[in-house]
């Protein structure tokens, strides 16, 4: 009889096509209302149109899949300004995002506490909480992470975000299994 320290692989490891992993289980959310206050002006103003959005968050252990958030959110139109604005889903994921904050925020700590290099960053975010995220992506979040001027800084200052600073692209340690990096077509 085995012990509790006996060592089991991950059943996913040598899958190299994401369409290969398991599918995710949907969880809607809802950020749609009948009317929001203007960011600019503050007006009251209706809603225009509902839209959808789906962000990757930390997937379910128990199960062994990824979990999408299916985010229901509405567009509104403030008559004073003549401008359009989206119910605010900021407290879910950055706009434009296609993960929700907590998968950001815990990829980062992978690379930034752990000094794990991008690839076994991604590796383990998989492995141990369920969510696929190419490396390169985790890249851009940590080096956004760290960059104080912006794009308009880019080139001029060496950049001294949190990977110039900490060296962790220098850390470089043996990465077992270095398996998932095929192209997100998502
Ligand atoms: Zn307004």
């Amino acid at each position: 009889m085995p012990g509790p320290g006996e060592y089991l692989p991950d059943p996913t490891e040598g899958i190299t096509r994401v369409e290969d992993l398991p599918a995710p289980k949907l969880r809607k959310r809802s950020r749609n209302f009948r009317r929001r206050p203007c960011p600019r002006c503050g007006h009251s103003a209706y809603r225009d149109r509902v839209f959808q959005r789906t962000l990757h968050d930390l997937g379910d252990l128990a199960s062994g899949r990824p979990c999408d958030l299916r985010l229901t959110c509405s567009q509104h139109f403030c008559s004073r300004c003549r401008r359009y604005f989206n119910a605010d889903c900021a407290d879910l994921a950055a706009p434009g995002s296609h993960y929700t904050r907590r998968v950001v925020a815990t990829a980062i700590r992978l690379v930034i506490e752990d000094g794990l290099p991008y690839q076994a960053a991604s590796w383990g975010l998989w492995r141990d909480h369920r969510v696929f995220v190419p490396w390169a992506t985790i890249q851009n979040w940590v080096e956004a992470g760290g960059e104080k001027g912006g794009a308009a800084d880019r080139g001029r200052a060496p950049r001294l975000g949190a990977v110039g600073l900490l060296g962790v692209h220098r850390r470089r340690r043996a990465v077992r299994r270095p398996v998932l990096h095929p192209v997100d077509r998502r």
